[in-house]
């Protein structure tokens, strides 16, 4: 039975008339033809959207549909192409194989099409299956990922959908079933008791999908009992969330909505940081007045608000669009933490940006924006061997590299290790540059293949 007792607040006066209660609807790739605005698209793009979606997972909801996307700007608008399939998301000859097993009708023959395309598109990116997967004695806890020392990641199974999908999200094969992909822990016992083991975790991530389509009564089985002594080196919580883009009425009208935000006002009282690290892509998401009573609701709780997304094309491949959304949220009490370079999985071709691109975006941005916005790291590979930046373009000796460090690193001692690429203007993942200077590797390599040959051992 829950502590938490509700807590009724009132929605900011200032909001009251712009805020109404609203029920929660959703269409998946089974119900395009329900979603009223796509019926005045051409055929051909409704047909072009239901190949995309046999492959890739879609789910959007209506309020996204009604107050985030301006259907006068189609297929341009920043959130359609964020939340709708487009049929560059697919390669040609994969989107044309689709298409003709979607006209034969055959469903034996859609589901093998789409198995075999998936297969291609990376689904397990960065080694997550072999190389982060804890233990408590004998037993894998196939719900939880330790990568770095001090942190634990925390994949909640009631957690593991979220308000609406991302068209670019990595972790796009555990919405369509892929069991391998889905990390998901039944048992708060077990995260409880391996917290209480490792006591060099201060930070707890609780990620998804997105923890916050839970209801609060499983927030509060799994975060209060972390108010007990035991748990006093967990320091901080951070929430991984899109819903302050995709359902905000979760922190204003849900119904357990006072509930949740009670649990945060509780966890910070206590003495834990709380940090909510908000996936914001562009500024449009936070223009709606719910969005902004949301954030404001959050803050008053003592909760921090941190931003990150990757830098996507169609959607965000603008320094203008960064530098205003960095803004909004300096204005909004929310600091700016990372720009993530899009992930090497799913339909990365259609969102990639060149590196040497990617850091232009990021150092134009910055210099549009005060001190107080430039607390955001990037652009930042999340790669195999940890989190790694790309800091500039310098030229030594003659010769153009990139300037790279270690934000985070598997091995501690990497973090914070300057290191140097050789200029590629067309490389878009770690795995593309070679090192500088003749250096046959880079100085982590022989270690990280040593900790992959182990873990393929263990
Ligand atoms: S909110 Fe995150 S996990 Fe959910 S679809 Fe978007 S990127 Fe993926």
């Amino acid at each position: 039975m829950s502590s938490v007792m509700p807590l009724k607040r009132k929605i900011d006066l200032q909001y009251q008339d712009l805020v109404t209660p609203q029920r929660f609807q959703v269409y998946t790739d089974r119900q395009l033809d329900k979603i009223k605005p796509l019926r005045k698209l051409p055929e051909a793009a409704r047909f072009a959207m239901q190949v995309v979606s046999s492959v890739l997972p879609f789910r959007v909801n209506q309020y996204v549909i009604d107050e985030l996307i301006d259907w006068q700007n189609i297929p341009h608008d920043p959130i359609f192409q964020l939340t709708f399939p487009q049929a560059g998301m697919l390669a040609e000859h994969d989107f044309a194989r689709m298409a003709d097993a979607l006209r034969a009708g055959d469903k034996q023959q859609i589901t093998a099409v789409a198995q075999e395309i998936r297969a291609g598109l990376n689904p397990h990116p960065a080694g997550q299956q072999l190389l982060n997967v804890p233990k408590l004695g004998e037993d894998t806890l196939d719900g939880m990922q330790h990568k770095y020392r001090e942190t634990l990641l925390f994949f909640p199974s009631q957690g593991q959908v979220c308000h609406s999908y991302c068209t670019f999200c990595f972790r796009w094969a555990q919405f369509i079933g892929d069991k391998e992909m889905r990390f998901s822990a039944k048992e708060a016992s077990q995260l409880h008791e391996y917290l209480m083991q490792q006591t060099a975790i201060s930070d707890l991530l609780i990620t998804g999908g997105d923890p916050m389509v839970m209801k609060t009564s499983h927030l509060v089985n799994y975060l209060e009992p972390l108010l007990k002594p035991e748990f006093e080196h967990v320091q901080t919580i951070r929430i991984g969330t899109k819903s302050l883009t995709f359902w905000p009425q979760r922190y204003v009208t849900d119904d357990d909505a006072d509930e949740l935000l009670f649990l945060l006002e509780k966890l910070v009282k206590a003495g834990k940081h709380v940090a909510l690290m908000a996936h914001y892509n562009h500024w449009r998401e936070m223009e709606t007045p719910i969005a902004r009573a949301a954030i404001r609701r959050i803050r008053d709780t003592g909760t921090v608000i941190r931003s990150q997304a990757p830098l996507l094309n169609h959607i965000n491949n603008d320094a203008s669009v960064w530098a205003t959304m960095w803004r909004t949220q300096v204005r909004l009490g929310i600091i700016p933490y990372y720009m993530f370079v899009e992930r090497d999985t799913g339909a990365r071709h259609y969102f990639e940006v060149p590196l040497a691109q990617a850091w232009q975006v990021y150092r134009q941005a910055m210099q549009q924006v005060s001190g107080l916005a430039r607390t955001a790291r990037g652009p930042s590979m999340s790669a195999g061997p940890g989190k790694v930046e790309i800091q500039g373009v310098s030229e030594v000796n003659g010769e153009k590299v990139f300037n790279l460090r270690f934000i985070q690193g598997r091995n501690p001692d990497w973090v914070q290790r300057p290191f140097y690429a050789q200029y590629d203007d067309q490389a878009t993942w770690l795995d593309h540059l070679k090192p500088a200077f003749g250096e046959a590797h880079f100085f982590f390599e022989a270690e990280y293949r040593a900790m992959l040959d182990n873990a393929a051992y263990d």
